[in-house]
């Protein structure tokens, strides 16, 4: 492919579960871009809320969350022997905790709030500044980079999305049934696009991807095929 002569910012944005942080890490990898996990930085305020007892019964306690929050610092760090790209909360590694079934159950709750978003939003555009970076998220191409150089919106069907969560999650080792990851796929993606701040949606000048059919290599090549048409 023709390497870009610029360092773009490529948005790739989606609903949960459809491969987003595969293709954004292979791209990343094959160009000498900066992968930016715009979810996990989520996750990670919804551990340290799970951890304080901030989340019961679908609630937040969001006065205690606004003050706790600035003792959040998030990080990320590519693990060469492991090849993955970890999280750190406060610099310890939580790479695997943040990815289990009880944050993913948890996290739309969090990314709802506004003060939470705000946060993480300005957290992805300093990490952002030199450009040369893809970013997979819910609200990238529309809030974070409205002037991102492409935006993909990916999504396939949610029965084929939990499938493939469920023997991503058998294979790490979780006793997890089909019923509760699909519970789960479709839960998210409710609260992701019917909420007030930034709701989940395809930017207007986004290209769609719907890779129900397309192997990780097939929707790679697709993309590629889109940046080549940019940066020219
Ligand atoms: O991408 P991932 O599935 O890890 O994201 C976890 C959750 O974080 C999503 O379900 C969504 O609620 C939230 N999120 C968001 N905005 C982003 C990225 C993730 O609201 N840019």
């Amino acid at each position: 492919m023709n390497t870009p002569d610029k360092k773009l910012i490529i948005a790739i944005d989606g609903h949960s579960s459809c491969g987003k942080s595969t293709v954004a890490k292979d791209l990343a990898k094959k160009i000498g871009y900066t992968y930016i996990d715009s979810g996990a930085m989520y996750r990670v305020v919804t551990l340290f809320a799970m951890r304080h007892n901030l989340i019961s019964d679908d609630r937040v306690d969001e006065n205690k969350l606004a003050h706790l929050i600035e003792k959040v610092s998030i990080s990320f760090q590519y693990n060469n022997e492991k090849q993955r790209h970890e999280t750190f909360l406060n610099k310890e590694l939580v790479e695997d905790e943040i990815r289990r079934l009880d944050v993913s159950n948890n996290v739309s709750l969090i990314a709802k709030i506004k003060f939470v978003r705000e946060k993480m939003v300005a957290f992805q555009r300093e990490l952002s500044k030199e450009g040369g970076v893809i970013m997979d998220g819910r609200d990238i191409g529309t809030v974070v980079f409205p002037n991102a150089d492409l935006k993909i919106f990916m999504t396939a069907d949610v029965e084929i999305r939990a499938i493939r969560r469920y023997k991503e999650l058998k294979e790490k080792g979780e006793t997890i049934s089909l019923d509760e990851i699909r519970e789960n796929v479709s839960k998210r993606d409710f609260i992701d696009e019917n909420r007030k701040e930034s709701p989940l949606r395809k930017a207007e000048d986004a290209i769609t991807l719907n890779n129900s059919h397309l192997t990780p290599s097939e929707q790679l090549d697709w993309i590629v095929e889109r940046m080549n048409k940019i940066g020219k």
